[in-house]
């Protein structure tokens, strides 16, 4: 167990990695009811650190704690059951509804668009998660034209992650988490918030440049 961590952002990937079971989801539940999937972590200490850091994501609101759980958990959760049947991974049940909040959200910015659901994940998960997939591969992926997908993204950016003019609102987001895990004393270390401030990034930005491989 780690006593405190340097980087908000790795504190909360080993958060929403560390999954609690409650009943296999599995195809064969009864089956798989018992197994322990490879990627949890296991122990008192594992556990509890996590419920620390869970404790104080639950304390944000609805939409702050969906940017950050879309941003940061694993999509899909690996199942080491050993079964035939298993696909050996399945859908992360908390990024999944993470995800659905955000789509609610961002809803009404999007009103007179075309109501292209994979169009608007692919989006919000790109922006989120900086999977870099181009524009023309979410439009031949969706179905929909380049045009369509750039005018999308632009909405979507904005307010989620920022213009140069204007933060977005992970940014408020992560500031609140890191805010509440540094008063719980979870993250520790001065110099990550100092070195957002000098390199005059946002905090978004500087957790990406950072972070990504933690994000995805
Ligand atoms: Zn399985």
């Amino acid at each position: 167990m780690k006593d405190t961590y340097r980087s908000t952002a790795h504190a909360l990937g080993d958060a929403l990695r560390h999954v609690i079971e409650q009943g296999g989801k599995c195809s064969l539940g009864v089956l798989h009811q018992r197994v322990t999937p490879a990627d949890v972590l296991t122990g008192f200490d594992g556990t509890t650190q996590s419920a620390h850091i869970r404790s104080r994501l639950d304390r944000l609101p609805a939409i702050a704690r969906a940017l950050l759980v879309v941003s940061y958990a694993p999509r899909v959760i690996v199942c080491n059951c050993g079964a035939a049947c298993c696909a050996r991974h399945r859908p992360n049940p908390e990024y999944a509804a993470a995800l659905t909040v955000l789509l609610a959200h961002i809803e009404p910015l999007l009103t007179g668009r075309v109501l292209n659901v994979p169009l608007r994940s692919a989006l919000v998960e790109n922006v989120l998660r900086h999977t870099r997939e181009t524009n023309l591969s979410i439009a031949q992926r969706c179905g929909t034209h380049r045009s369509t997908v750039a005018d999308h993204l632009t909405v979507i950016e904005a307010a989620l992650v920022g213009t140069r003019e204007r933060t977005g609102e992970f940014d408020g987001a992560f500031l609140r988490i890191d805010t509440l895990l540094r008063e719980a004393g979870i993250v520790g270390d001065a110099t990550e918030a100092q070195a957002v401030q000098a390199s005059g990034l946002t905090a978004g930005e500087h957790q990406h440049e950072r972070c990504a491989a933690v994000a995805c």
